[in-house]
Formats: C-alpha cells, structure tokens, sequence
C-alpha cells in the first residue's frame, strides 16, 4: 500500500470490512459518479495511510459526518432561530438551538453564534461588529504566529484595518507581554486579539483582558486552536476574559469545519447582526446541526480525557523530539501543538518536511520565534483520536529523528510509520 495515494484511481467499492469514513450512502455517489467517489476513497486511504501530524486537522466522528451529510443540506434557513425569512425551519431552528444550548453550557458563554462558515468568517464578523475600517488593531504579528485575519496585507483584516503586530521573546519563545503592553499604550487599539495558529503555550487571558482594560480597547481572542482543549477541561478558557471568543469547530474540537462565536449578553445583538445580515447569507443548517453533534461529544467524560491526553502526547513528542536533537520552541507545550527547529539536525523546516513526507508523515512548516528559517509545527490532535498512546509517541519522535537525518534505511522507516498507522486505523470498522 503506498504511503500516500497519488491521483485518484478509478472508483473501486469500499472493501468489505475496512474501516470507512463515508457511513452514508456511499453506493449512490460510486454508482452515480465514480470519478469524484473515486477521488474520495483515494483522499481517505491517504488519511489513513499515513501519520498526520497537521496540527490544525482531526478525524471527525462518524456521527459528524452523518449530520454533515443530512437532509438539513437542503434547508435554507436565514436568519436566526424563531426569526427566519424562509418557511419550513422548525428543525432548523431545532437543530440552530440545540447547538447554541450545547455551545453555551460546554463554554460557559451568555451567547453563542453557531453560524460562521469557517474560522476566518467569525473572525470578520466579530471585527464587523466591534470595528470600523482604519481602526488600529494589535495582534500577534504573522512570523510569530498571528492568522491571516490578523492583518495579513492579502487578507481583509490588512487592508481595512491598522494592524500593530506584538511578538514574542526570542530567547524563550513566549509571548513579550510588556512589550505588548507598551505597544497598546503606544498605539491606543481599539481592539487586542489574541491568539495564534503555532504558539504551544497557554495565553495569559487575565493579563490580556488588564492590558486591554488600560487602554480601553475591546479583547477578542482568536481562539480556534486551544478552544477543543478548553472543552475537555484541559486549557483555560478565554470566555470569562474576552469580549468576543472567536474558534473553529474542527481542529482539536473534532467537529465540522465551521466557526463560531461567543460572548456576553451585551454583545449578543451585534455580534448575531455582524454574522446575519452583514458578512453571511443563509447558514448551513447540516453543518450547524453537525457542530450540535460534536458540542454534544466533547461535553462527554471521554471526550475530557481525550483532550487531557493530547497535551500529555504532546508533551512526550516535544520531550522526544528534543533528545533527538531538534530544538523546541518555548522548551516544550501545554497544549496539542509543538514546534521544533531542525537546525541543529542540519536542515531547514522545508527540507524536513520533505524528509517526513518521504517517511508518510504529514505536517507542516512554520515561522519560528528567532530569524528567518522556518521550523516544523506539528500537533496530536488526530494521532490521539486514532487511539495511539504515549509510547506510539516517543517511536514518533524517533522515527522524526532518523527521517529527518536520514539515517537508517528510508524505507524500513516508511514501513515502520504504515505498520504504526495501520494498527489504529481512523474509523475502525
Ligand atoms: C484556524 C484558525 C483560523 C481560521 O479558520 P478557518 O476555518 O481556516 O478560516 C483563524 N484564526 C486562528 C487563530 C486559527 O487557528
């Protein structure tokens, strides 16, 4: 079996007994286009063909995917629930209030929008909704790990807003709160917003939330990455911080891509209004009902330990991957997310990646704390749906050092990363 799937074979019928993540009615789709069903069978032997490490990415529960694939994908439903411009919502307004109940008590939020297509759109919404264009925005500037949405010269946020970037430490990798401090009283933002796609650490939220109260400015926490961990009880939640939470449901959270987005009573209005009318149409009701699911799965006592075992996995790979001579930024994690430099190895993020792929590791590159070259991110989030443990972990971390410096044999090193994975496929059957 190769490592990955290159371009889609012609559609073949899932085979009897391997574990499958299409459970609807696949047949309709093979027997009505099998060009696409075989592209899909391609994409998910490629995701259970080899590690993936994406630090942004997850295995959604079969559950997810019925919903994902429901009648509610029909159902155009603007407006909000008991408020709609269509007919025929009482079950999307039943499945719209099931998520927002679900979301509220896992948060502890007064209110929460469940419609945001993606993380970015909640993103935008919240800035719609507390922002005008040229406001002045800080945020934690792109090399250190800041989003496109925070105020990337290609993305909306940098064209229509002033963006000031803080950073982080170059020793330590954490972030410089006083300079950030001094950079608010500087440049007076209307809003701070926090959080990153590659800091491993935990934010500070309450000294956010002093800083932003000192200049008057609004704190919106970016919180798409930590907010899973934060269901499971296993990071601090920026809820009763922030005036505005933004987060996506997939990543750690295990849900539908989507976004969401919570806050207070008082901003409730805006924030609906921001989202509907002003940057989205009609919300996708199958999705909603979906985010639903996975609000209701990570309110379970396993999801908890879930969450409670992807830092610990983390924190073993970070451990491992330090003995096996990569540096660690920031020493180490608190949350799924480690990102190491291979520097000391003698090669760069980008030819590291190129090594790992090579061995069927999935991942990604990453700006790091110091200088130019770029590192490797990589997360546990998917790894530990897949059920592996802490020893799968430290034979990860081994398996990244000989890849990574080539030495031993490439392909027992492939062979050892597709027996690994073969032993906890995704969607057991
Ligand atoms: C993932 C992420 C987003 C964007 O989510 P999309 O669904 O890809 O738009 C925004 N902000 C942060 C901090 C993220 O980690």
């Amino acid at each position: 079996m190769p490592v990955t799937s290159p371009v889609a074979p012609a559609a073949a019928p899932p085979a009897p007994g391997r574990p499958d993540a299409l459970p609807q009615d696949f047949a309709a789709l093979l027997r009505e286009d099998p060009e696409i069903a075989g592209v899909l069978l391609a994409e998910r032997d490629r995701q259970a063909g080899a590690l993936q490490l994406i630090a942004a990415e997850n295995f959604a529960s079969p559950a997810v995917l019925a919903a994902l694939g429901s009648p509610l994908v029909n159902k155009y439903a603007e407006g909000y629930p008991g408020a709609r411009h269509h007919g025929g919502c009482e079950y999307a307004d039943a499945a719209e209030r099931v998520a927002v109940r679900r979301a509220t008590a896992l948060f502890g939020a007064d209110h929460a929008n469940v419609q945001p297509h993606s993380g970015s759109s909640a993103v935008l919404a919240a800035y719609a909704a507390l922002l005008r264009p040229g406001d002045t925005v800080l945020a934690m500037g792109l090399p250190y790990g800041g989003h496109l949405t925070h105020g990337s010269p290609g993305n909306f946020s940098g064209r229509w807003f002033d963006f000031a970037g803080y950073g982080v430490d170059p020793e330590t990798g954490l972030v410089d709160y006083a300079r950030l401090r001094a950079l608010a009283r500087a440049r007076r933002p209307k809003a701070i917003v926090c959080g990153s796609i590659s800091y491993p650490r935990h934010l500070d939220y309450a000294l956010f939330r002093e800083i932003a109260d000192e200049v008057g400015a609004y704190l919106i926490a970016d919180a798409a990455h930590p907010m899973g961990l934060v269901a499971g009880g296993a990071a601090p939640n920026p809820v009763p911080y922030a005036d505005v939470v933004c987060a996506t449901t997939h990543k750690v959270l295990r849900g539908p891509r989507g976004g969401m987005i919570l806050c207070g009573a008082e901003l409730a209005g805006r924030i609906d209004r921001a989202v509907f009318p002003f940057t989205q149409g009609g919300a996708q009701m199958h999705t909603v009902a979906a985010k639903a699911v996975a609000f209701g799965e990570a309110a379970t006592p396993a999801y908890t330990r879930y969450a409670h075992r992807v830092v610990a996995h983390a924190r073993v790979l970070a451990a491992g991957l330090e003995a096996e001579g990569f540096a660690v930024a920031t020493g180490g994690t608190d949350t799924h997310i480690v990102v190491a430099d291979p520097a000391p190895l003698g090669v760069d993020g980008r030819t590291a990646r190129e090594r790992l792929a090579a061995a069927g590791v999935v991942l990604d590159t990453c700006a790091l704390p110091h200088g130019e070259a770029r590192g490797v991110r990589l997360g546990t989030a998917a790894v530990t749906t897949q059920g592996m443990d802490e020893g799968d972990m430290a034979r990860i971390a081994a398996l990244f050092g000989a890849a990574v410096r080539r030495s031993g044999d490439a392909e027992a090193i492939a062979a050892e990363v597709r027996e690994l994975v073969a032993r906890h496929p995704p969607y057991p059957g």
